[in-house]
């Protein structure tokens, strides 16, 4: 038997014992070192996350080391620290044979429509591991900035381009990071202070926080009038889906990447007049991991100012009660199983 945090019933979640799996060749057995929370774990935790049955182990951004399996390779070794791709596509959607197996329609992310990775052990293909020398903390943030890398990716952005992002929470962050990497001006907007600092760490060009600013004017100021050429929105807000095709430039692409909790109306006249490009951005592809892994080996990424806390896997519930009752006052929380 092995410890694992487990969600019994939304709020409810304890540590317990559960069975150690088995490696199936070609799978390999990796022991969990740690685990980032995000968004996703929150909701599941408070019960409004509807892809999320319960009991369910939560965790998909996992810092793992390799144990046994006959999927080793000269690559990844044993004792080799890898990220993990908590994703599985069916191979037979319309996505997946579209070559596009992140959007897969039948998809199964660890801790969410399967069982996850906060617990001792789990089994793995070897084609979802990431080998890297990177730090435990670093390993575990490949997986949400490889999800940042596929937004950024999907809006197409380029050295040319002046990108807003709307929310510079933990996704937002990471979206900052991966248009800069890619050589983008960056504009980062939020209502928190502290979140615009940590914006700027991460590579952005301009702040705005909206709650104090005139958002309209002050974009058009960094664009020369023209207003961004992408906008993507990490809010999920009503307020912010409709602003991004407000405030994109003509012929400008929209990301979005938020759930908006209720129905969004719009003026739909701006996709036609505009000419937009409306697009949605879910999970990543193997490449976006390989671009994580990049920026975070560049240092490009403040990871020591992102995460604000690091709990055992003891405190694991109490941190994602604390979380939940006060959500404005945490970035990133891992979780060392180590
Ligand atoms: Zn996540
Ligand atoms: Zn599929």
């Amino acid at each position: 038997m092995m410890k694992a945090l487990v969600l019994e019933k939304p709020g409810e979640a304890s540590v317990q014992d559960v069975r150690e799996p088995n490696p199936a060749n070609p799978e390999i057995l990796l022991k969990v070192r740690m685990v980032g929370l995000c968004g996703t774990d929150l909701s599941s935790f408070r019960g409004t996350n509807p892809l999320v049955s319960f009991p369910r182990i939560p965790g998909h951004e996992v810092c793992a080391a390799v144990v046994q399996g006959d999927g080793i390779d000269t690559t990844v070794g044993r004792g080799a620290n890898v990220a993990v791709v908590p994703y599985k596509s069916c191979g037979r959607c319309a996505s997946c044979l579209r070559g596009r197996p992140n959007a897969c329609q039948f998809n199964e992310t660890l801790g969410v429509q399967r069982d996850g990775a906060l617990t001792e052990f789990i089994v793995m293909p070897r084609e979802k591991l990431f080998p890297a020398k990177l730090t435990t903390k670093e390993l575990c943030l490949v997986e949400p900035l490889a999800v940042a890398f596929h937004a950024v990716g999907r809006g197409r952005v380029t050295a040319n381009d002046a990108v807003a992002i709307f929310g510079c929470g933990g996704v937002g962050l990471g979206i900052i990071a991966a248009a800069n990497f890619r050589g983008a001006g960056t504009i980062c907007v939020d209502i928190s202070d502290e979140k615009l600092e940590l914006a700027r760490l991460a590579g952005g060009t301009h702040t705005i926080n909206s709650a104090r600013e005139p958002l309209h004017h002050r974009l058009l100021q960094a664009t020369e009038g023209r207003g961004p050429d992408v906008v993507i929105e990490a809010v999920g807000s009503p307020a912010t889906f409709r602003a991004a095709v407000e405030e994109v430039s003509f012929s400008g692409r929209v990301v979005y990447l938020g759930y908006a909790k209720e129905p969004v109306s719009y003026e739909t006249k701006l996709f036609v007049q505009k000419e937009l490009d409306v697009m949605g951005s879910r999970n990543a592809m193997p490449e976006d991991f390989r671009d994580a892994i990049r920026l975070l080996e560049a240092g490009r990424f403040p990871v020591d100012r992102a995460v604000n806390l690091i709990v055992p896997l003891e405190e694991a519930a109490n941190a994602l009660r604390s979380w939940s009752e006060n959500p404005a006052q945490f970035q990133k929380i891992l979780v060392s199983l180590d």
